[in-house]
């Protein structure tokens, strides 16, 4: 072992002064000895540039270089505390991980797949892009994590986006040369997160690289065959490693000469203030053969499959569906329902979702046949005994507090906004807009929501994501 402020494994300290050399493999070591860098990404589907200002103030945010929606902030002002964090308005991200999106250059409109995606940097930083235009696959083979990944895209108020839950090869069978747009930041071996998390230190070894390496080359294997003509692909890891970086792209642009390698970046900790982070650019020039045996199953009709393998109604219960829905928007909602996507409604069980299509409904149901699908499109309530229950997900897709009828703003200084954030009813003023369903916000952006009746305010926040107030 190395004697540094971390214990590094001998055959990585050789493997790195072997691939940077002289002083500057000494100075890349130190660093290890040096603090992490944290940030966080502002949430632009929730945050105009003019909001941001008190929010770079009270976190001490100063800019990442390669993000223009990323800042480091001050540890010390925990902004994953915040109630901001819960209204969804940043993502925490390591500096260097928002690199990658930024380089696969997503636009509005765009069909974009994230391939491994939990628990959602990279899909919620591309969600941002798309300006709730066309649509975002974000998969997780792992369900827990996919679970994870599910919150944190309801968090972001993401409205364009499907949670899948599936390995590569099975989703490969479904979108064979489907998207515009790729990403994947790979599973690897971590060598950028030694100073975040010291459990990577101990599984690294140079048979674990191995496996590592052989695992993206498939998982990338699928990624391109996924891709359309002239689509493009970021590959990237949060790892130093030759084999696991530049040894998979050399092996991908030799098993698919369709593809034409645009360009690569390393971001060093001892070079820029972040952790690490390789990202490879690969565009697809032309459409690849299908693959041998016999002849492609067509698509599949029918409908899909939920997390837990329940299979989605036919269409006469989503008309009643949408049909009570659009009774509660109309009482409950200033727009309406109009503030959705392009979209068709799914009905799982008495769970209703929105399920973005895309411009010119580019998607379908009968896509998801067979794949678990933790979050089908946007939550929009649940439907029971002939009532629609708003979701949480569909407050935090709300812009802002007037898209609501009745809402209650709380101070993000208050107690109460915590009270609320906790569980807890809270006793208020006699609304002017009566009693009902009532959007809960801090400062104005939405946190989720309440039922309000003669100065009582009954708590919808969910039970999974309560936490304890602070003692003031
Ligand atoms: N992109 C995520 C983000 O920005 O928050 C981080 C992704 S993490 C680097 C890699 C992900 O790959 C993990 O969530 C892991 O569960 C998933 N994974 C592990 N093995 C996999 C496999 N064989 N195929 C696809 N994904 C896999």
């Amino acid at each position: 072992m190395c004697s540094l402020s971390i214990q590094l494994p001998e055959a990585y300290v050789r493997q790195m002064r072997e691939l940077l050399g002289g002083e500057e493999a000494e100075r890349f070591l130190a660093s290890y000895g040096q603090p992490r860098t944290s940030g966080l990404r502002l949430n632009p589907l929730k945050l105009d540039p003019q909001d941001a200002a008190p929010l770079k103030e009270r976190f001490g945010l100063e800019p990442v270089p390669w993000c223009p929606t990323g800042f480091y902030y001050a540890e010390e002002t925990r902004p994953g505390k915040h109630p901001y964090h819960a209204a969804g308005l940043y993502y925490i991200q390591e500096p260097s991980a928002m690199s990658s999106a930024e380089l696969l250059e997503p636009q509005p409109g765009d069909i974009v797949l994230d391939l491994a995606a939990a628990p959602g940097g990279k899909s919620t930083q591309i969600a941002g892009k798309l300006q709730g235009r066309g649509l975002l696959v974000a998969n997780e083979i792992h369900p827990a994590r996919a679970k994870a990944l599910a919150e944190n895209i309801e968090r972001l108020g993401i409205a364009n986006a499907i949670v899948t839950n599936a390995g590569p090869d099975q989703l490969e069978k479904t979108f064979p040369g489907y998207f515009d747009k790729i990403m994947l930041d790979a599973p690897c071996s971590g060598e950028g997160m030694f100073r975040k998390d010291p459990d990577a230190v101990l599984e690294w070894s140079p048979a674990h690289v191995q496996m590592c390496a052989a695992r993206q080359l498939d998982i990338a294997r699928s990624a391109v065959r996924m891709l359309k003509p002239g689509g493009r692909l970021a590959y990237s890891t949060c790892t130093f490693n030759e084999q696991e970086n530049e040894g998979t792209i050399e092996r991908l642009l030799s098993e698919f000469p369709q593809l034409k390698l645009e360009k690569t970046e390393r971001i060093w900790p001892h070079r820029q203030r972040g952790e690490g982070h390789f990202v490879a650019v690969l565009v697809l020039e032309a459409e690849l053969a299908p693959p041998p045996g016999p002849e492609r199953p067509t698509r599949q009709t029918g409908r899909p499959r939920n997390a837990a393998g329940r299979r989605a109604q036919a269409s006469r219960p989503e008309e009643e569906a949408m049909r009570l829905f659009g009774r509660f928007a109309k009482d409950n909602l200033a727009g309406g329902a109009d503030l959705l996507p392009p979209g068709e409604p799914l009905l799982f069980g008495d769970q209703l979702y929105w399920l973005p299509v895309g411009e010119g409904a580019v998607f379908s149901p009968a896509l998801l046949q067979g794949l678990k699908t933790p979050r089908p499109g946007l939550h929009l309530a649940e439907v029971k005994k002939g009532l629609a229950r708003p979701a949480h997900a569909l407050a935090l897709a709300l812009p802002r507090e007037d898209a609501a009828l009745r809402t209650i703003r709380l101070s993000s200084d208050s107690e109460e906004v915590h009270r609320y954030l906790s569980g807890e009813s809270l006793t208020l003023p006699v609304l002017s807009t009566g009693s009902g369903w009532t959007l809960v916000t801090v400062d104005g952006f939405p946190l989720g929501w309440g039922k309000h009746s003669e100065g009582q305010l009954k708590n919808h926040y969910p039970k999974g994501l309560r936490r304890p107030a602070p003692h003031r």
